[in-house]
């Protein structure tokens, strides 16, 4: 009866492996038992799944910001504004106009789009 113990010893390793898959999807705001599951039984699908996915939105606001010229909110990996379609600040500026209102009109005035494109 060594082959169930080969079993048992299969399945131990891929409930660990399970435990990352399904660790991963709770940080990316999925159900960890589903991811678990999955990827007891099929790691090698699983784990590259959970890795390229997207993290749900809606559950993480770090990943939107507000567009300083409209307001309205956009992703923050956007360069552009899709309502006014504005250039928006880098990161590092994009920090000093959330610091200062000042800041913002500065940034809007030495960006104002040109005609030149
Ligand atoms: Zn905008």
């Amino acid at each position: 009866m060594d082959d169930i113990g080969t079993l048992f010893a299969l399945l131990f390793i891929g409930m660990l492996l399970g435990v990352i898959t399904g660790a991963i999807a709770q940080k990316k705001g999925e159900s960890f038992m589903a991811w678990w599951l999955f990827g007891t039984f099929l790691f090698i699908v699983a784990l590259p799944l959970i890795i390229i996915k997207e993290p749900k939105s809606n559950q993480s606001p770090v990943c939107s910001k507000k567009c300083p010229f409209c307001g309205v909110t956009i992703k923050f990996s956007d360069l552009k504004c899709n309502r006014c379609g504005r250039d928006q600040p880098a990161e590092s500026a994009w920090e000093r106009t959330v610091a200062s209102e000042d800041d913002i009109a500065k940034w809007a005035k030495q960006n104002e789009p040109k005609d030149s494109n």
